[in-house]
């Protein structure tokens, strides 16, 4: 099928190919929608196996940004950039200087961040170059490492989901499982174990995993199995496609709320095994938008406790989501899926000047620009 096809069906409006011979840069930069706001969504650096790779990861990564800004009701649209090639051997400032210049040239219909092996370091070299970037060191007066962020929304879209399902306000003797104790992970751990959650961790790095079991006395499980914990609540805060054919049978949670992203291996198949069982799943990117929600506070000028009380919201939001799910007998996902969609969709048909400040510059909807 051709990228014009593929685009067109997957809703992008624009896809941007970027080339820097000396500098050794490849790069595709996928915008999917602007309706309700400039595109944002981190840069990928990833040694793909070929064009077709780097082209079906950014156009499905793009998509998903879109979902995740309009659920969370942030006045942002999707894209998302990746960078081909080997991280390893090919990071330089010239390579991402070489890649801010483009997205400088996009004129901020497109905003770029970190991603999967692009840190603040790199960033800030990105930022010599365009003032379309967030995510840059809190040092260079950027929002710095979202991670506690995304935390803090997961915890509280955890606590929702308790609420919703297990019909309690204290996670006092809940129990959790916790797969993946990284950045996210490991402050999520933090902040159960404060609430009284009764926690079990596992990480295939044995040595966080037990520096964090003892930190807060949690129990140890091995990494491949935790997923079938006899526990309230399964929170993945790993690797993506972990609900899957295998590790849904055994899943003996009522309650599925983690950070991962695309934690459902097939949306809809898995989606409906989950409902099918009875489990509640928090669909990722609602769950995990705190990090997106910091992002978009920098925009504005970063007030952290602006940011930290608006992913507290994740709560409402995944309320709202269940509701809807139950409502209309659908999975979890799919209710997510429409909110967006329809949020998109409205913002499509208003006639309204639509305008967003960014960098203190007035950012025009691309009907009227
Ligand atoms: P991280 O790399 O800091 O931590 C991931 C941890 O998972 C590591 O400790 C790793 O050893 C462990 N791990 C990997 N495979 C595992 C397995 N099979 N079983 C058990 N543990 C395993 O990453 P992070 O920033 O904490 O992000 C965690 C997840 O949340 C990722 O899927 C990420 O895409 C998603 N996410 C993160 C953010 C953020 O702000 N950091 C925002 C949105 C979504």
């Amino acid at each position: 099928m051709g990228i014009f096809t593929i685009a067109s069906e997957m809703g992008h409006e624009e896809v941007v190919f970027c080339s820097d011979p000396e500098s050794g840069l490849k790069a595709i930069v996928a915008i999917h929608d602007t309706s309700i706001g400039p595109a944002l969504g981190g840069c990928r650096f990833w040694d793909y196996r070929n064009e077709e790779e780097a082209i079906t990861d950014v156009l499905r990564l793009s998509r998903g940004m879109t979902y995740k800004a309009a659920v969370a009701g942030l006045p942002l649209g999707g894209g998302k950039a990746v960078i081909m090639g080997n991280p390893q051997k090919l990071k330089s400032e010239q390579l991402f200087r070489a890649f801010g210049k483009f997205v400088q040239g996009l004129n901020g219909r497109y905003i770029t961040a970190e991603d999967v092996n692009v840190r603040p370091d790199d960033i800030n070299f990105v930022a010599k170059e365009t003032k379309y970037v967030a995510g840059v060191t809190s040092s260079s007066h950027g929002s710095g490492d979202p991670s506690p962020v995304t935390a803090l929304g997961v915890f509280s879209g955890l606590r929702a989901a308790v609420k919703y399902k297990l019909k309690t306000d204290s996670l006092k003797d809940v129990r959790v499982a916790v797969q993946g104790v990284g950045a996210v992970g490991k402050s999520l751990v933090h902040q159960l174990s404060e609430a009284g959650a009764k926690v079990v961790v596992a990480d295939i790095n044995k040595e966080a995993a037990k520096i964090v079991a003892e930190t807060y006395k949690a129990k140890l499980m091995d990494p491949f199995e935790i997923h079938g914990a006899d526990v309230d609540v399964f929170a993945p805060c790993a690797l993506g496609g972990i609900l899957n054919d295998q590790t849904i049978p055994a899943i003996k949670a009522k309650i599925i709320a983690g950070a991962a992203n695309n934690q459902l291996l097939e949306e809809k198949k898995h989606g409906f095994m989950l409902m099918e069982k009875g489990i509640l799943y928090s669909p990722d990117y609602v769950i995990n938008a705190g990090g997106l929600i910091n992002v978009c506070h920098e925009l504005k000028g970063y007030n952290r406790d602006k940011a930290l009380s608006e992913a507290l919201g994740i709560y409402n939001t995944l309320l709202h989501v269940f509701e809807t799910s139950e409502a209309q007998s659908i999975p979890t996902w799919e209710a997510s899926n429409h909110i967006a969609e329809v949020r998109v969709q409205e913002a499509r048909g208003k006639n309204s000047r639509m305008t967003h400040t960014f960098n203190n510059q007035t950012w025009i909807h691309r009907d009227e620009a």
